[in-house]
């Protein structure tokens, strides 16, 4: 049976460079693309059918262009599954250099008998179909609704969910979440289906009946599409556009973040991330003026740490002062400053881990939706008596 390799699907991203068919392995190298520009790659999401096993060596070849370098991937960890089954971490890769000391990264990977179709990813892929499970299958409830508040440049819906449109008495205290600025961080999309999920449970209602939440799941839905990773790309990084606004994504969610401050008393936007590939655990960009908008962002960070279950803690700072370091090859502001400077309502971003709380140890799809689950609890408690 030929091996037949592929990234021509949603999300898909990997540029195939050689297949070698061995007795007892198929290998493949590949490289992640860059798809919209930037200077570094990191999203990768190939399909291989035809795989023969027992074993499957898939090679990335550009490392060195990953955020965070080929050198850091010693407790990097990507997904596999095969047929329609679970996603899984690959584990442990190997780092080697090539003849011509360019760093490759090896996935070793056991076929199990019977399976001939492969998938391998930077990390759980979150797709269109997931976020439908999610609000439609897994709503019995309808909580949820969800609407189109605008077109991205290649005409692709920008969908805001949402599970009251508040009212102009502004009764209820508000939450706006973003996710997919860059289009390739899923781990903020698990996060942010952890909110959604929990929020239809016997546990989660009524915390949804108290609070006006709106969220725009995927920022970027061209770049989620073509399998784009999304940081620094052209013509300009998303989330570095909120104040000369050269994007109409982000046209579209200042208009709609505007729309829902004046139907809820705002109390904060929060903007969900994934950081450098290698980097483990999460952290909390938030800003440090004005004071007295900012406060809550470090309340919030401060005791979110403190509610995530130790195992999956890590041990990053709670949250690292936006402004300090230079994180993108585009100057621009990002959300944080659209929220705390135009609209005085406090606003932070949630990076968290491709990887997990700390070396060799990863994080599955349904701990990035008990963080996501323990983000809306913080939220909750820390809305003014
Ligand atoms: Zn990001």
């Amino acid at each position: 049976m030929e091996l037949r390799v592929t990234a021509d699907f949603e999300g898909g991203n990997g540029r195939v460079e050689r297949i070698l068919r061995e007795e007892q392995a198929d290998v493949v190298y590949f490289a992640a693309e860059h798809k919209k520009g930037g200077p570094q790659a990191l999203w990768f999401f190939l399909r291989l059918e035809g795989v023969k096993g027992p074993h499957l060596q898939c090679v990335l070849t550009n490392p060195s262009q990953i955020l965070g370098g080929g050198g850091s991937w010693k407790h990097n960890s990507p997904v596999v599954r095969f047929g329609s089954g679970t996603w899984s971490r690959i584990g442990q890769v190997t780092r080697r250099l090539n003849e011509h000391l360019v760093p490759e990264i090896v996935m070793e990977i056991e076929v199990p008998p019977g399976e001939s179709v492969a998938e391998i990813a930077a990390c759980y892929p979150y797709l269109r179909k997931d976020l439908e499970a999610t609000f439609e299958d897994a709503d019995p409830r309808s909580i949820w609704s969800k609407c189109g508040i605008g077109y991205s440049a290649d005409g692709n819906s920008i969908i805001r969910v949402y599970n009251t449109l508040g009212d102009e008495e502004r009764s209820k205290p508000g939450l706006f979440f973003i996710a997919r600025q860059h289009a390739g961080e899923t781990p903020g999309s698990w996060a942010l289906d952890g909110i959604l999920r929990y929020l239809v449970s016997d546990e989660g209602l009524a915390l949804s009946k108290e609070l006006c939440i709106w969220a725009v799941p995927v920022a970027d839905p061209d770049g989620v599409a073509c399998g784009a990773y999304g940081k620094d790309q052209f013509p300009w990084d998303i989330n570095r556009a909120w104040d000369r606004v050269t994007r109409p994504e982000i046209h579209a969610i200042q208009t709609d973040l505007i729309r829902w401050s004046g139907r809820c008393r705002p109390h904060m936007i929060v903007d969900l991330h994934a950081p450098g590939y290698s980097e483990h655990g999460f952290y909390f960009w938030a800003p440090t003026v004005p004071h007295s908008v900012a406060r809550l962002t470090h309340t919030v960070a401060n005791l979110f740490r403190e509610r995530v279950p130790e195992h999956l803690r890590g041990n990053e700072p709670a949250y690292r002062p936006w402004g300090a370091t230079q994180t993108s090859v585009h100057q621009g502001s990002s959300c944080i400053a659209f929220g705390i400077q135009r609209l005085g309502i406090p606003t932070a971003t949630l990076e968290i881990s491709y990887q997990g709380p700390e070396p060799g140890v990863w994080y599955t799809p349904e701990d990035y939706r008990l963080l996501g689950r323990t983000l809306i609890e913080t939220l909750h408690s820390t809305l003014p008596g």
